[in-house]
């Protein structure tokens, strides 16, 4: 096959590809390539193997000096021991390699669902498909934002720009065309070629895929795909350091428990196997990898409620956000737009009929053939790239006889608000394909957020061009000098202008979004060479359009949410002031102390004056993408931290500068997807809302097993340290340390990790960002719970010690079954630190009792079962002793419950008498 695919024309490449140049390949066909090209995709970096993840939990200082320690023990001849110790190292190891395992899988699955797509036509069907599908010969479709899914060859260029920086380096976008090229020449100037990875930043257009995967530009020269490496969240680096200060703190405490021990004429061997294991235990280890196992178990969660994480620190960050920006159009309302009424030549006109479904009346006084009612109509199905389609097929006027079938499903590919003008039309009978056979598209100058305009030039039977043009009606008028009246093209007087403003006005107070439409015979002069400018100047006005998108009712409940939670809903919306005060008043956005600020007004604030607003504006109407990034720095200059919402490539700079940006799963271009920290897969404002829960719950987690962690530890450390202190034998052996670290950190602690959120998580202020993981007096509550688990296991070691006239295996035993079920009961402490056990629900966290279940198990079958015994130096217990353990093991949960409860009726009352 030929490389210069550029030289040949279009027709040419479509041939050699046999594909079909309107319906693309079919499905059979499409199978037998991808078998033979294999999937779209650039070679990823080898993944870590599970051994060598296995080996790497073994690189820890501290396991290295217990195994050797067990070692030497073992030569001295103390197998059993040496051979225990060695199996719970294993264990503990392989806890740590399945967590690790885990949190790289679901990165992995993460990364999956927000691989590229691509749109391709099929069979005659526009399909969005993973990019990695794409095989030769696929025709498709692109826009600006997307991301050219693999090399291709342009069959069609309407104003087509791409940037090319990551093939050429060379950052300005580069202008595309369709007509072949001679010669040879470099990627750089194949304007007719598109290549995998670059992007499109203007117009729109169709290719045919030339080469996919390794053999594309790219992946000669790039190779392997570029991942990011997964960032590490500011929290888990803040543990890291934390982490880092704990084991010197740790093996601080063990080395005086081995010094003092040694002192107090333990033997020297046992004592340093003992404060071996001891730091074992208490250095928390698997902290970071818990983190990293509950951020990512809650990232599943999170895509269960529809939102995808595309950056780990989001998810901290969610559970900060004082303030989200949202669009309006599809993120707070449904993006279902129907043209409710419209306005042609000062008469009004009304549309019944449902959704998508062309059935429907015009209701009006004017006569179906006046000639501004056929214009209307015309401008609104040609001025348009929506397509109607009914059960997934397209829909022109040739196969309209099919419409009348009972109950089919409508739908629209494209912009919505395009659909609900091709809906109206085709209600009419105006029908774009049967229009199209009198005169044929040369041009077309695409909408965007920033023009808030689309035109088209068509070229008429007889030869002549005219231009359609719609868009915001304010942008359209200052456009138009004439209007069309009674089939007569009449000059716009200022009172006329005036009064279609207003009735423009009516229609947005009525939370309709509204669209001029006007018309314009065009020079002769030959129309690839007509400008913009060129096309959109001296316009006829001919009427107004007005759709209804009514509000998300559950956007309505979220907003409420926000408001209890602290968090404060902007609306951004390129919309006119009064549909957009209509539609944020619906859903509780705007309240009578709110202020709307238009674009226009904002371009007149310097940064300080909108700095000083910024806390008051509840929405922003006829803004452009541009004005979002103003917005979002005046925010965190105000101090708020800002989720933002954007789809279009021109959000892009805005989501990128926001705290935690968004981007729309389904309207949303790859560009604004890949500068996101979140995606909506379902462009639905509640899923943000839901996200921000999720975050805040994760956080909680987090600081839940953080305190049941370090609180077992510290008490683990304190009951050695005392007893050595008080000249009291070693209250636990080695392989009891080692054993009690396996179940109660492991199993337990992980559960706490997908603890149900509190029920009032949202009732709450949102947490400042730079607040440390220990805030709220949790350093003082982890001492406090540790020293009461401590002092506990000495107590009951003590008193058994010396009752029991020095039966130190009865004593040993009694203080490790206080220590393991003292730990094992205060997890349930663990998991409020607003509400007692009863409130949160014993039964509400089904994982963790199973984990507790499964660790008392163990633990009365390392007391109980012979064989065990001697192993673990254990002695069997009676119902006496029993009760003295459980009794006492409830003090710390109890102990730090109660004192926590006074604290908040404290703080209550402090409140109550400043207020
Ligand atoms: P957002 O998606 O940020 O909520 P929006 O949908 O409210 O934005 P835009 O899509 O930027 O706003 O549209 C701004 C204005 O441009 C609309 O009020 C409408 O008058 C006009 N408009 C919207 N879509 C089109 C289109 N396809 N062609 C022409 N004009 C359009």
């Amino acid at each position: 096959m030929p490389e210069q695919w550029y030289s040949l024309t279009g027709e040419e490449v479509v041939a050699v590809f046999q594909s079909d140049p309107h319906r693309g390949l079919d499905e059979r066909e499409v199978r037998e390539r991808a078998a033979r090209f294999g999937p779209n995709e650039l070679a990823r970096a080898t993944r870590v193997p599970l051994w060598r993840m296995f080996v790497e939990q073994f690189r820890d200082f501290m396991v290295l000096i217990l195994l050797a320690a067990t070692m030497i023990s073992g030569f001295l001849g103390e197998f059993v021991d040496a051979a225990t110790i060695m199996v719970i190292v294993i264990i503990n190891a392989i806890l740590g390699c399945v967590q690790e395992y885990r949190a790289e899988r679901s990165m992995e699955a993460l990364k999956e669902l927000t691989a590229p797509e691509a749109r391709v036509i099929r069979e005659g069907m526009e399909q969005k498909i993973p990019a990695a599908g794409l095989v030769p010969g696929d025709l498709v479709l692109m826009e600006a934002g997307d991301r050219v899914p693999a090399d291709l060859r342009l069959l069609q260029a309407v104003n087509l720009e791409i940037e090319e920086s990551a093939l050429t380096g060379e950052s300005a976008p580069v202008k595309k065309k369709v007509e072949p090229i001679p010669g040879r020449v470099t990627p750089g100037d194949a304007r007719n070629m598109a290549y995998l990875g670059t992007v499109v930043t203007r117009g729109r257009g169709k290719g045919i895929v030339v080469a996919t995967g390794m053999a594309t530009e790219m992946g000669r020269i790039a190779g392997l795909i570029q991942e990011a490496g997964s960032e590490e969240t500011p929290l888990q680096r803040r543990l890291a350091q934390l982490g880092r200060g704990l084991v010197a703190f740790c093996l601080l405490v063990c080395a005086l428990v081995v010094a003092v021990g040694i002192y107090r004429g333990e033997p020297a061997y046992q004592m340093f196997l003992a404060g071996v294991s001891l730091a074992v235990a208490v250095i928390p280890e698997g902290l970071p990898a818990i983190v990293t196992v509950t951020l990512a178990i809650g990232v599943q969660r999170m895509i269960r409620r529809r939102a995808i994480i595309r950056k780990l620190p989001a998810v901290e960050t969610l559970g900060c956000a004082t303030v989200i920006c949202s669009d309006k159009t599809g993120t707070l309302t449904q993006n279902e737009m129907m043209v409710r009424r419209a306005v042609v030549g000062q008469v009004p006109l009304e549309f019944t009929g449902e959704g998508y479904d062309p059935k429907g009346q015009v209701i009006t006084s004017l006569s179906p053939r006046a000639e501004e009612l056929q214009l209307f109509f015309k401008i609104a199905a040609l001025c348009n790239n929506a397509v109607l389609t009914r059960s997934g097929v397209s829909i022109g006027g040739l196969f309209r006889s099919l419409a009348r079938r009972e109950s089919p499903v409508w739908t629209i590919n494209g912009d919505p608000t395009e659909g609900a003008l091709l809906i109206m039309a085709a209600k009419a009978g105006f029908w774009r394909e049967e229009l199209e056979r009198h005169e044929q598209r040369v041009m077309e100058f695409p909408f965007d957020s920033e023009r808030k305009r689309m035109s088209v030039v068509y070229k008429q039977a007889d030869g002549t061009l005219v231009a359609y043009v719609k868009g915001a009606p304010d942008v359209v008028l200052e456009l138009c000098t004439h209007h069309y009246r009674h089939g007569r093209v009449v000059p716009l007087t200022p009172r006329q202008r005036e009064e279609i403003l207003r009735q423009n006005a009516t229609m947005a107070s009525d939370a309709l979004r509204v669209l001029a439409l006007a018309w314009c015979r065009l020079g002769p002069k030959p129309p690839g060479e007509l400008t913009e400018t060129e096309v959109e100047r001296n316009l006829v006005f001919v009427g107004l359009a007005g759709m209804i998108d009514p509000p998300r009712p559950a956007a309505v409940t979220a907003v409420q949410r926000c408001r209890r939670a602290g968090i404060k809903v902007v609306m951004i919306t390129g919309d006119h002031r009064l549909t957009a005060a209509t539609v944020a008043k619906e859903l509780g956005i705007l309240g009578s102390q709110g202020r709307i600020l238009t674009g226009r007004e904002l371009d007149q604030l310097d940064d300080d004056q909108l700095k000083q607003m910024v806390g008051e504006v509840a929405v922003y109407a006829r803004v452009s993408p541009r004005h979002k990034l103003r917005i979002v720095r005046a925010l965190k200059q105000a101090g708020y931290v800002v989720a933002m919402t954007g789809d279009g490539i021109n959000d892009a700079p805005a989501i990128k500068e926001a705290d935690i940006g968004i981007a729309m799963g389904i309207t949303g271009t790859d560009v604004t997807k890949e500068a996101s920290s979140m995606v909506l897969a379902d462009d639905n404002f509640a899923t943000i809302v839901a996200a921000v829960e999720e975050g805040r719950g994760i956080y909680d987690n987090i600081r839940k097993f953080i305190r049941y962690l370090l609180s077992c530890n510290v008490g683990e450390v304190l009951v050695m340290f005392f007893a050595v202190l008080a000249g009291l034998p070693l209250p636990l052996l080695p392989i009891q340390i080692l054993w009690m670290n396996l179940v109660t950190d492991g199993l337990p602690a992980m559960a706490l990790g997908v603890d149900p959120p509190d029920t009032d998580i949202m009732y709450r202020p949102p947490r400042h960002p730079r607040e440390s993981i220990f805030a709220h007096g949790l350093a003082w509550r982890i001492l406090g719970s540790g020293l009461a688990i401590g002092l506990c296991t000495l107590l009951v070691f003590a008193g058994v010690h010396v009752l029991g006239h020095g039966h130190l295996d009865l004593a040993r035993t009694m203080a490790f079954n206080t220590l393991v079920f003292s730990q094992l009961f205060f997890v349930f402490a663990c998991r409020s630190e607003h509400h007692t056990i009863w409130e949160v629900g014993l039964f509400s966290n089904p994982h963790l009792l199973g984990a507790v279940l499964c660790s008392i198990f163990l633990q009365l079958a390392v007391t109980y079962v012979p064989y065990l015994q001697p192993v673990f130096h254990t002695v069997p217990l009676d119902a006496p002793q029993w009760l003295v353990i459980i009794l006492i093991s409830l003090a710390p949960p109890l102990f730090s419950t109660a004192f926590r409860h006074l604290q908040l009726r404290a703080r209550e009352k402090i409140m109550y008498i400043k207020v």
